[in-house]
């Protein structure tokens, strides 16, 4: 396996491996996690768990690489879900106001101002339970994935739930990965969502997976979960049939006029052991630091890098949060020797685009496939 790391492109990376290889706990892509043991992941000593989260990093990713997203919110709010976190559901009185699905020309402006700015994945979201009587929208829709697949990014939708027809419309549309959250553990679930059940959700995920498209699944922190709720998402995930090309991490942001707009703020280190835990098991995933990142000092930020995070929401907003923007974090991660992600330079990822091979460097891909074969 050395041999073949040793091929990467990356000086930094090559000078850690030379010296700390030797080290590095051997680890391998499991799906019969049990939940005491990740649990005893979650609970150790913290410096330690993020020395292992960071050193599983080095063994199966490039960890001075981050990917760069923007999110963009197509279809806002009148939603008839009641997530009780969100500002979206109509059944909550909150600032944001609904809206129609957008035309397709401003989305795609917005993916090309994304891309200029450094962004590699576009992901777009509309407030709805699902594409039910959508049809029109659907292929207003089907046409914006074809539009910012075009310009050589990586697409991502969340649309609700979708049936496996949609998924394979979706596919053939070029959608790179599609983001349905399982948001919390089973049991905690029905505390926070009761119009959606947690096997609707990974029905969902499961029509995503067998239309080859990548999973973005990850959770909420800050609910009013405890840590084995925290430890119930990961276990859910790892034991899925492929692990999720994509696991984010939002840290709660409290809306008014929410059920929990009351709720106090997940605190940091609960955020970092969980971003760790998630990355020691979950080690060819993308780890994404989302909601809530804007909030946080950089040192924060840079130790949640430390800990195996490895994707930003960056531009002018979230869905309906606010974002930091490009110019702040292009200057941050130029301080911490950071550099951002090409389009499809996961291998997890990179494998599913058949037969896109021309939009990125199959190259390189094939040593990264390697790696992890090899490991
Ligand atoms: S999180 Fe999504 S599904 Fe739930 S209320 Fe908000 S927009 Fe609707």
């Amino acid at each position: 396996m050395l041999r073949l790391l040793a091929h990467q492109k990356s000086a930094p990376f090559r000078r850690y491996l030379a010296i700390h290889a030797a080290s590095i706990p051997s680890t391998v892509t499991r799906h019969d996690w049990t939940r005491q043991e990740i649990q005893e992941i979650f609970d150790a000593p913290l410096m330690d768990l993020v020395f292992r989260a960071a050193s599983v990093h080095r063994k199966y990713q490039d960890a001075n690489k981050i990917q760069l997203c923007t999110l963009m919110n197509i279809k806002t709010g009148g939603c008839t879900e009641d997530c009780s976190y969100c500002s979206q559901s109509s059944r909550y009185s909150t600032p944001t106001k609904a809206s129609r699905l957008l035309d397709i020309e401003p989305v795609i402006e917005a993916a090309r101002k994304a891309k200029e700015n450094g962004s590699t994945r576009f992901c777009m979201g509309a407030a709805w339970r699902d594409l039910a009587g959508r049809k029109r929208g659907f292929e207003r829709i089907l046409q914006m994935v074809r539009e910012v697949r075009g310009m050589g990014m990586e697409v991502c939708t969340t649309l609700g739930m979708l049936s496996p027809d949609q998924a394979r419309q979706l596919k053939e549309a070029g959608l790179t990965a599609y983001n349905h959250n399982l948001d919390t553990s089973r049991e905690f679930y029905p505390q926070v969502i009761t119009s959606r059940s947690y096997d609707e959700r990974l029905s969902t995920i499961d029509a995503v997976r067998d239309a080859g498209i990548s999973v973005c699944s990850g959770g909420i922190l800050g609910l009013g979960e405890k840590d084995e709720d925290r430890v119930g998402l990961i276990w859910e995930v790892s034991n899925m049939p492929e692990h999720p090309e994509s696991f984010p991490v939002n840290a709660l942001v409290p809306i008014a006029g929410t059920p929990l707009e009351k709720n106090e703020p997940v605190s940091y280190h609960t955020l970092v052991r969980t971003i760790a835990a998630a990355r020691v098991v979950l080690p060819t995933t993308i780890i994404r630091l989302a909601a809530g990142r804007n909030t946080m000092a950089e040192s924060e930020q840079a130790m949640c890098f430390m800990a195996g995070a490895n994707a930003i929401f960056t531009g002018e907003q979230m869905l309906t949060t606010p974002c930091s923007p490009w110019d702040e974090d292009k200057a941050m991660m130029d301080r911490w020797g950071l550099e951002g992600m090409r389009s499809f330079e996961q291998v997890n990822v990179a494998r599913k685009e058949q037969p896109a091979a021309t939009l990125f460097d199959e190259s390189r891909n094939k040593e990264r496939a390697s790696v992890v074969v090899d490991a």
